[in-house]
């Protein structure tokens, strides 16, 4: 059998642990394939350059994942429900989609105990799936936005929304950055009145950022609570992804600690 040959589709892709993150996964469990990234300029050209390289599987990342959804033939219901799809694999000549960022972050703040109200402090991309798994799953969610426009699809959907004019403090069990504030900059996500509002009363707060400590999280340490970035979040994406281009050959416990091995490089 010809060696399988993975990749992660973006635009930026330079960045992506993924490679890392799958090619370790693959060694470590003897799998023979390999792991590549590929800039991928145009989202309407997925499919054709997905046939071109031979891929067996991919994960696309921004700004390709609504592309993603509509170059597949099959999707799994999750991914059919949001329309965003972030892992591909090819199965007779079939592309199949599937979303592993909302699984996996919903894993990720799973060792969070007794939440049932969320803020979510963004309205972007990661919001999209994310708030519909923890809607599915029992959560109450509420999202506020710096802008009104990303908020219009959510309120259709029937969640709570509030821009930074319109918020009303309540108490909310967990909150959460999901916006790029901090990532590149010193931001905080929304006005610090609004956050001192809010942390106190949270009994932990997350970010989806990885690898650094936000103004957010360092602000949700100042209020002593516990916290957590958005590693693992990452982390069991690609755990779960890797079950799908494995076909489920093997447990995600089998393929966790390989990819792990990933966050100790920098
Ligand atoms: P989008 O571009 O789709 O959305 C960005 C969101 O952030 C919008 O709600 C935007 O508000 C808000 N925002 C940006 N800058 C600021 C600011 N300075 N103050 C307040 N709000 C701001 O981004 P994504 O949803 O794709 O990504 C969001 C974050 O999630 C990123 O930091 C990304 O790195 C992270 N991420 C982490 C993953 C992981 O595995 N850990 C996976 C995917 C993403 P507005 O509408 O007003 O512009």
């Amino acid at each position: 059998m010809a060696k399988e040959i993975f990749a992660i589709f973006g635009n930026p892709v330079s960045h992506s642990k993924s490679p890392l993150m799958h090619n370790l996964a693959f060694a470590g469990l003897n799998y023979d394939a390999c792991y590549t990234r590929h800039l991928l300029e145009d989202g309407q050209r997925l499919k054709e350059t997905f046939f071109n390289l031979g891929l067996k599987g991919v994960n696309v990342t921004v700004p390709h994942k609504e592309a993603a959804f509509h170059a597949c033939d099959v999707l799994d219901p999750f991914a059919q429900k949001i329309g965003v799809v972030n892992t591909i694999v090819e199965r007779d000549g079939l592309l199949y989609g599937y979303n592993t960022d909302a699984p996996g972050f919903l894993k990720a703040i799973a060792e969070f105990k007794e939440i049932k109200t969320v803020l979510f402090l963004g309205a972007g991309g990661t919001a999209q799936s994310t708030s519909s798994i923890l809607r599915e799953e029992g959560y109450k969610v509420t999202l506020l936005n710096r802008s009104e426009g990303r908020l219009d699809k959510y309120k259709a959907d029937g969640f709570e929304t509030y821009t930074f004019e319109t918020f009303k403090s309540q108490t909310y069990d967990l909150v959460i950055n999901m916006t790029s504030a901090g990532l590149e900059d010193d931001l905080l996500p929304a006005p610090k009145k609004i956050l001192d509002s809010v942390i106190p009363h949270a009994k932990a707060c997350v970010d989806v950022i990885y690898g650094k400590e936000t103004p957010f999280l360092k602000l949700a340490k100042h209020y002593h609570k516990p916290t957590k970035d958005g590693s693992d979040m990452l982390l069991y994406q690609g755990v779960i992804a890797f079950e799908h281009f494995s076909n489920y050959r093997y447990t995600f416990n089998q393929i966790k600690p390989y990819m792990q091995k990933a966050f100790d490089f920098n």
